[in-house]
């Protein structure tokens, strides 16, 4: 396309966003431009490139898709979620705190609690579905305040704006990891927030075949702390994995409307059928926080967490599934079927699993794009 994305719709931008033709040939595709260091013409003269630890075009195109979908100044893609997700906490120094999200991604859990708890760094869990429960919690040492919406897997919503205001009324900023969620449902920064987080290992990327995350800023100010550590820390995403997130995001609008349509009909299934005990999916309207999610949101995606009353009910299902493959990780376009509290949350004491709603009956999907029939034939099969 010629000329520029911006004011364009969601699907245009996520298309050509950052992937003008490749100047030297017109290659549509953004080349992989797999090399370690660039030629300088004569001193003092680079063509902007010097290390690519430090820029490469296939990674600066990704981080330019991802601004321009989250709309930010600026976005920096790291070799994993989690390795975003250590960046975004360097914003933060000794003896200031973080209040997060009391049910946050396990490895967000783990990095603050048994590798950044050497720096005097503190930590607040909070129910961040309570927004009397923020306030209290907020106090003049909280630099930064790390929300997840919808949680995993208890799919708890935080009303993002309202945090947002009571966060900056203190001085803190507000970062939301939006993995869940991805760019097409939900864009924290538009609702007060200072930074979103992205694993695009999950829906971004969609196909399960990378790992990566993303950082997208909306202040110069963090932008530029973030390009500065991405190149001295390193961690940094591969000039591949960046073309195949980026090859992954140009369907993103059409799998997550399948991936959400799916759910529906499943979460609506599920919520009817006599073994199964409870359903959590904020699309269902008796859901906690589906009005805060109608109004924050453009939909209410692919994850469904659903209770069947015991560890032996739960294992004769995932045991007999078919379709759905017993597996971590989510949002990829094959449908995913787990057990959180033998798996993705093994690592969280079962006294904290029980107080986050986690319990041994407890089963999660990840609705794939697969044909909805047999989804459900499967899930009917199985439970039967
Ligand atoms: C997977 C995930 C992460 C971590 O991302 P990785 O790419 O696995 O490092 C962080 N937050 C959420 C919500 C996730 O689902």
């Amino acid at each position: 396309m010629k000329g520029t994305v911006e004011g364009r719709g969601f699907s245009t931008r996520a298309i050509h966003a950052g992937q003008a033709p490749e100047p030297t040939t017109g290659a549509v595709a953004v080349p992989i431009f797999q090399t370690s260091t660039y030629v300088h013409e004569a001193l003092g003269e680079s063509k902007g490139f010097d290390y690519a630890r430090t820029t490469n075009p296939t990674r600066t195109a990704l981080e330019q898709n991802m601004a321009s979908l989250e709309g930010g100044v600026r976005g920096h893609a790291f070799a994993s979620g989690m390795a975003a997700i250590t960046v975004l906490l360097t914003l933060v120094r000794s003896d200031e705190r973080v209040l997060f999200s009391a049910n946050v991604y396990g490895g967000t859990y783990r990095l603050m609690s048994k590798v950044l708890d050497r720096y005097r760094i503190g930590c607040d869990w909070v129910d961040t579905s309570d927004l009397d429960r923020v306030e209290a919690a907020l106090t003049e040492k909280t630099r930064l305040v790390f929300v997840e919406t919808p949680t995993n897997p208890t799919m708890e919503i935080a009303d993002i704006a309202a945090i947002s205001e009571l966060a900056h009324r203190r001085g803190a900023k507000v970062a939301v990891d939006n993995t869940f969620m991805s760019p097409y449902f939900q864009n924290p920064l538009a609702l007060g927030a200072d930074i979103v987080v992205h694993s695009t290992t999950k829906f971004v990327n969609g196909h399960s075949d990378s790992i990566g995350g993303v950082l997208v800023s909306s202040s110069e100010e963090d932008a530029e702390w973030f390009a500065f550590v991405q190149k001295s820390a390193g961690g940094i995403l591969s000039p591949f994995d960046s073309f195949l997130t980026l090859r992954g995001i140009k369907t993103l609008a059409v799998r997550m409307e399948r991936h959400e349509s799916n759910a529906r009909a499943i979460a609506a299934l599920l919520a009817a059928h006599p073994k199964v005990h409870s359903v959590l999916y904020p699309g269902l309207p008796a859901s906690p926080g589906h009005e805060i999610q109608q109004r924050q949101a453009r939909g209410f995606g692919g994850m469904i967490a659903f209770e069947v009353g015991s560890y032996e009910r739960a294992k004769s299902l995932l045991d007999r599934v078919e379709v759905f493959s017993l597996a971590e990780s989510l949002g990829g376009v094959e449908s995913l079927i787990s057990h959180p509290a033998s798996m993705t949350h093994a690592s969280v004491p079962p006294a904290r699993q029980q107080e986050l709603g986690i319990g041994p009956g407890l089963v999660r999907l990840s609705v794939g794009i697969e044909d909805l029939d047999d989804l459900v034939g499967d899930l009917e099969a199985a439970l039967g």
